[in-house]
């Protein structure tokens, strides 16, 4: 039996970054879900006893490999790929891909952490995972991405099924590479399944997965304002990344009237005053979806202006939405937000807010959405998309979409459930991380000491 006085936080977090050494990013995801969930474990004798967070910080199983592959030239590339399988307690494992330079243990565990609260906030049967590797997809040919994807899938494949663990995208992974991973995994066990989400329309895509991750980070936005008696119409937003979260929520926001002035990619961000209308974004997704070119060229088009090397957060504007990547809003861009009097600040990324920034926005009364409820849509349409797979039927766009905004609603309700008022505002974050961790606790509990 474990006595309450153990749970502290600076003890646990000691002992985690012990057992996890250079892993900053994990620490960062841990640190801010047990802070939450630290009095709730304090009053629960069954959590301590069954040593609930502790286990919950350990992933089930990580698998390494290496993936061997050949690049157009005709010389033998090497990369490393991984699976981390992080919690199966509320359903088979669940989580995207990500193709980065930078993809390292560390990443895939945040990821994989963060993703175990977020699909149990959606109310679907999800475990959590994430995996991927450090194949850098900037500059390869289709064949060579081809090659990679059947590469990667030929080990993968044994570890992966519709009731065991289903992947998807995430950065770097999208409609191209999803096709390529199914076919492979088609080809190699002769079976047509529910395996990985994301996939085509023709071949088991769900209508609307690729909007849903921006489109229900917007329906997340609306809740919140809804509740605040505020709305969308007539104000204005600033959103980082041009990538399928970005894209789509500024899709969202222009159908109900919400000037989307920024976006951004590794080279810089742009900044069009007049708002990236729905004319403009179509430039922008054929830039970025069909091309894979560089966002300068969207100012070069319409005449506005580019920031070579820079992020958008100076720009004033009423709601911040962070769509590209992990710790992009740091304390000094937390610190321009507050100063332009930004109203919400919405994580359409994983984590894209350092610790410190969050408290600086806490602070001075900033209405916050946490990425685990703001970006749960995208994996949720993934669990109707298993679903539909599993009837072997599909679903209109309308009717998926009905049902993500039932989703992003049920997920504010809970939010409110859960959380207390900070600094005049709800505490979405406490919200979003007492009410994943609840369910997965239960059954944790439920099930013994496994
Ligand atoms: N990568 C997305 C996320 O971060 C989607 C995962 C999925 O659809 O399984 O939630």
């Amino acid at each position: 039996m474990t006595s309450k006085s153990f749970y502290d936080l600076d003890c646990f977090m000691h002992g985690l970054k012990r057992r996890n050494p250079a892993e900053p990013n994990f620490h960062q995801a841990v640190h801010e879900v047990v802070e939450s969930v630290i009095p709730l474990i304090r009053e629960t004798q069954a959590y301590r006893d069954a040593s609930i967070l502790e286990r919950l910080t350990e992933p089930d199983r990580i698998i390494t490999f290496r993936v061997t592959w050949m690049d157009d030239a005709g010389n033998t590339r090497v990369n490393r790929a991984w699976r981390v399988q992080f919690n199966n307690s509320i359903g088979p494992y669940k989580g995207g891909l990500r193709f980065h330079k930078d993809v390292d243990l560390d990443t895939l565990k945040f990821l994989g952490f963060e993703q175990t609260f977020k699909n149990s906030l959606t109310g679907l049967p999800m475990g959590g995972a994430k995996g991927g590797s450090n194949f850098n997809p900037k500059g390869k040919s289709d064949g060579e991405v081809m090659r990679f994807c059947h590469a990667m899938m030929t080990e993968l494949q044994r570890h992966i099924g519709e009731d065991t663990d289903v992947p998807a995208g995430d950065i770097g992974v999208g409609g191209r590479e999803l096709g390529y991973l199914f076919g492979q995994y088609k080809r190699l066990n002769n079976r047509f399944a529910g395996v990985l989400t994301g996939k085509g329309l023709s071949f088991g895509g769900s209508a609307g997965r690729k909007e849903a991750t921006g489109h229900g980070a917007v329906y997340f936005l609306k809740e919140i304002l809804e509740h605040q008696g505020e709305g969308l119409s007539g104000k204005t937003a600033i959103v980082s990344g041009s990538g399928n979260v970005a894209l789509y929520a500024i899709e969202k926001l222009n159908e109900l009237g919400c000037k989307t002035l920024t976006a951004s990619d590794s080279s810089g961000f742009i900044f069009d005053p007049d708002g990236i209308t729905d004319e403009k974004l179509e430039f922008l997704k054929e830039l970025k979806e069909v091309r894979r070119g560089r966002i300068h060229e969207y100012a070069d088009k319409f005449g506005c202006e580019f920031h070579a090397g820079k992020r958008p957060w100076s720009v004033k504007a009423d709601f911040a939405l962070p769509c590209a990547t992990q710790n992009e809003i740091d304390a000094e861009d937390a610190r321009e937000l507050v100063s332009n009097n930004v109203h919400a600040v919405i994580e359409g990324a994983n984590m894209p807010t350092t610790a410190d920034a969050v408290l600086i926005l806490q602070q001075a009364g900033i209405t916050f959405g946490p990425a685990k409820a703001a970006n749960a849509g995208g994996v949720a349409v993934s669990g109707l998309e298993q679903s539909q797979n599993a009837l072997r039927i599909a679903w209109t766009h309308e009717e998926v979409d009905n049902r993500l905004q039932g989703i992003m609603r049920g997920i504010h309700q809970k939010c409110l459930r859960h959380s207390e008022e900070v600094h005049g505002t709800v505490d979405y974050i406490k919200g979003a991380n007492i009410a994943g961790f609840t369910k997965v606790a239960d059954a944790m509990v439920a099930y013994g000491a496994v």
